[in-house]
């Protein structure tokens, strides 16, 4: 076993491996404690490169103590190198790590949510739950039919289409609040201290918040263990920007990063390590409380309501918005956040460029990488990955009316030749 239990990351008191989240001394949000020297004795870059090509390539760096049962085919999707955006913005090298095939709900949140499901079932709960802002209803709705478990999903009334019928085709109860995520987050809080269900993002999310790592640490394996210098991240709660924080500093501890001038690594304690990569968050203008508070140099996030096409961000009160901020201001990175035309555009960039269709989420991570190229945040020599989180096919109406017109024609080859005639 690789993990010793649960540690408050503000006062450090330790708590067993149980279904908790916060602590009741001074209501910090309670975090997975590592065993790292016996990680360190085990774990190699080669036993890693031995095993599939799914997260659980990375088992003891996850929080379950058994065999995983979620999950088998999640994750080690493609990182792809964008030449033809890299010239369209004026770098020379980019990367596209693309979550919008991850198996098998197309989003990232099936890392999350494979550990979540497998550690549940490890504490032999029988309902898992979720509030959610689309993707995770998607991801747990799915990973809950696969695992025989009984399933309730939370979601803000007013979803993509696509998103919810992603969750209903799996058959669990899908319940649509009248309010927006942070009510449905609310409310859920209170459904978890009252029912014994396996809320994967309240009341596990100390485990279902570590398998976000796995997002950053096949990054850094599919570029030959090296760290990239850049990484524009989405936020919506902030747990994906700061797991990957927490993820280089693991690797970095490992001594699995090759850097130029590294020198061998001592510590265990990840607090002391910095990694070498900036990160950058990246939010809709319409729902931007990290970004704000980062250019603000603020540490208190202030809630707002959300108004964007970018539902899946659209979190107003972000629970883990503070460690967000630390981990962009502690790795020298920076924020920014982009109107609904500029994610839209963002969106149809990376289609034009790349040929990848993404949903909001990535829009907002494409357009911001843009702003922060001409503002030379971001160095025109520097190596910078972009996080795309999920799948355009799931949010169609925000771009089905911005579109190309389609060429309708007669089932002859005088009409298409008329037609044809017209365009050019
Ligand atoms: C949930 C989600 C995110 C960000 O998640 P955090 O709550 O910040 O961890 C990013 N992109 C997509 C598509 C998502 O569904
Ligand atoms: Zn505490």
């Amino acid at each position: 076993m690789y993990t010793k239990g649960l540690k408050c990351r503000e006062c450090g008191r330790e708590y067993p491996k149980e279904p908790l989240y916060v602590c009741e001394y001074c209501f910090g949000p309670l975090e997975v404690n590592y065993d790292y020297s016996k990680i360190k004795k085990k774990l190699s870059k080669e036993l890693i490169a031995s095993r599939e090509k799914n997260l659980w390539r990375y088992r003891e760096l996850l929080p379950i103590d058994g065999e995983p049962i979620a999950g088998l085919q999640s994750g080690f999707t493609p990182l792809v190198k964008a030449n033809n955006l890299a010239k369209e913005l004026g770098v020379k090298e980019l990367y596209i790590k693309d979550d919008s095939v991850c198996h098998p709900t197309l989003s990232f949140k099936d890392r999350v949510v494979s550990v979540a499901i497998s550690k549940s079932k490890e504490f032999g709960f029988d309902t898992v739950a979720c509030a959610s802002t689309g993707n995770l209803a998607n991801s747990v709705a799915s990973q809950a039919a696969q695992a025989k478990m009984n399933c309730f999903v939370f979601i803000p009334a007013d979803l993509e289409l696509g998103k919810v019928v992603a969750s209903l085709i799996y058959a669990p109860k899908v319940v649509a609040v009248e309010g927006n995520y942070d009510e449905v987050n609310r409310l859920c809080t209170e459904i978890a201290n009252k029912y014994k269900w396996a809320f994967v993002n309240i009341n596990i999310r100390p485990y279902y918040a570590e398998g976000s790592k796995t997002y950053i640490y096949e990054i850094v394996e599919q570029l030959g263990w090296r760290a990239p210098d850049n990484i524009v991240v989405p936020v919506a709660g902030g747990s994906l920007i700061s797991k990957i924080w927490k993820g280089l500093k693991e690797l970095k501890m490992l001594g699995f990063i090759d850097e130029p001038n590294d020198t061998k690594v001592a510590t265990l304690e990840l607090e002391h390590l910095r990694p070498s990569t900036k990160i950058y968050a990246a939010q809709a203008k319409g729902c931007s409380p990290v970004v704000t508070a980062i250019k603000e140099n603020n540490e208190i996030i202030k809630p707002v309501k959300p108004k964007t096409i970018a539902k899946s961000l659209a979190i107003g009160n972000p629970a883990d918005g503070y460690y967000a901020f630390k981990t962009v201001i502690e790795s020298g990175g920076w924020a920014e956040d982009v109107t609904d035309e500029e994610i839209v555009e963002g969106i149809k960039l990376l289609a034009r460029t790349e040929g990848i269709f993404t949903e909001t989420a990535g829009g907002v991570t494409v357009a911001v990488t843009k702003k922060l190229i001409q503002q030379g945040r971001i160095k025109k020599d520097e190596l910078t990955v972009i996080s795309i989180t999920g799948n355009g096919l799931k949010t169609q109406e925000a771009v089905s009316s911005k579109l190309d017109k389609i060429i309708k024609i007669k089932p002859n080859l005088n009409s298409f030749e008329n037609e044809i005639k017209n365009i050019s």
